[in-house]
């Protein structure tokens, strides 16, 4: 089996929905001489990186014409070592493997005539917990800056009423305002006005959630040490039970990761911003993470996810794969997850219920109750939806 064509869809959903202005996933499709097709994504849709992940896609592209997809390893090996940058490191560079990776496994499926999990693993884990991720961005089909602490704690009433037990928040991302916040302000230490505000709200989500759920702490990295430390010890004192603390701190300096993580209850998670086994090696050596948080879309693909997942069993990190792409990334994701033992929750975005994301593919997945299953079609289990794809296609390549 040879790839034949490589098409690469930009695509930029805030010509359809306004509100999305920073989201813009990345999806690729490959073709083979054999008829079949294989889809996948770069997990920059948010920040600033998704043209580069076009540009990266384009050159890959033509580095796949004529290869076999059946041959994961070799095109991973390929695009980490004969690219030269591969070797270095960068989101850009293992988003673009990372797209092609998953496309040629949603290829081995289908020439299997299996989902992707029951290749990687077979069902280690039936139904995966699902979590309501990012609720300063309310629970809602459209976008909205939440200000309030009654509004957290309505956000939160709205994914409890729909079955979630857990959900996750960035307390200190948007002001007391309802714009996002100054993040420089953070890095040294928090001032008393912005401690108050991430508490009350936390407190305020306890309260709707009750005794029983999980809270998850988001803070994308916008603290320092010194300031995760102190925001990190003021929760703990207030007995929220936190289910775990995410990127308190970037993670370029793994001994300030580490340094949080000795000094606070919470336990701590990072990922999203860490790429290939030799980025993970720092933090599980340093016993600095007890949640990894690999994106399948950024980390190296389903090939390297899988790899690092039980690389990170040795030193008894469970794993949540970071979700917060399009509907390919949540397929990709749920097939992982179905497999490793040391899975802990799954991730749906609040972005993930928006019409103009739902609508780039052809089944809409979303969970039941809290819980999600893997597809069962073979492969990915999910197709471009080319009704709309095609007004996003950037180029082909043939
Ligand atoms: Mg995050």
């Amino acid at each position: 089996m040879k790839i034949t064509k490589v098409e690469v869809f930009d695509c930029e959903v805030n010509r359809k929905d306004p509100t999305m202005a920073a989201f813009n996933p990345v999806l690729v499709r490959l073709h083979t001489d054999e008829g079949l097709s294989g889809i996948g994504e770069v997990g920059l849709a948010y920040g600033s990186a998704s043209k580069a992940a076009v540009g990266i896609l384009r050159d890959f592209g033509k580095r796949l014409i004529g290869k076999n997809p059946m041959n994961v390893e070799a095109i991973w090996e390929m695009l980490y070592r004969d690219t030269f940058w591969g070797m270095g490191g960068g989101p850009v560079i293992y988003g673009g493997i990372s797209a092609m990776d998953i496309a040629c496994w949603d290829i081995r499926g289908k020439a299997c005539n299996m989902p992707i999990y029951q290749m990687l693993g077979g069902k280690t884990n039936a139904s995966l917990r699902t979590y309501a991720s990012q609720l300063q961005f309310d629970w809602a089909l459209k976008h909205k800056n939440l200000a309030t602490p009654e509004q957290y704690a309505e956000a939160t009433r709205k994914a409890k009423s729909e079955g979630y037990t857990c959900i996750k928040v960035d307390p200190l991302m948007i002001d007391s305002h309802a714009v996002r916040n100054p993040k420089q302000r953070y890095l040294g230490i928090l001032q008393y006005e912005d401690m108050k505000m991430g508490l009350d709200r936390l407190v305020a989500m306890r309260d709707a959630l009750g005794p029983e759920g999980d809270i998850i702490i988001e803070i994308h990295s916008y603290l320092g040490a010194n300031s995760a430390v102190q925001f990190g010890k003021a929760v703990d004192d207030l007995k929220l039970n936190i289910f775990y603390y995410e990127e308190p701190v970037a993670p370029m300096n793994q001994d300030s990761m580490a340094f949080v993580a000795d000094k606070v209850r919470m336990p701590v998670a990072s990922g999203e911003r860490i790429y290939t086994r030799w980025g993970y090696r720092p933090f599980f050596e340093k016993q600095a993470l007890a949640v990894i948080q690999p994106d399948a879309c950024l980390v190296g693909g389903i090939t390297e996810t899988k790899k690092i997942c039980d690389y990170a069993n040795i030193y008894d990190a469970t794993v949540q794969v970071h979700v917060c792409g399009g509907p390919v990334s949540t397929a990709a994701s749920l097939h992982i997850e179905t497999v490793i033992p040391n899975f802990v929750i799954h991730e749906h975005h609040t972005y993930a219920l928006k019409e103009c994301i739902r609508e780039l593919c052809k089944y809409d997945y979303q969970p039941e109750n809290g819980e999600f299953v893997a597809p069962e079609l073979p492969g990915l289990g999910q197709e471009l939806n080319d009704a709309v794809c095609k007004d996003y296609l950037a180029y082909t390549i043939e």
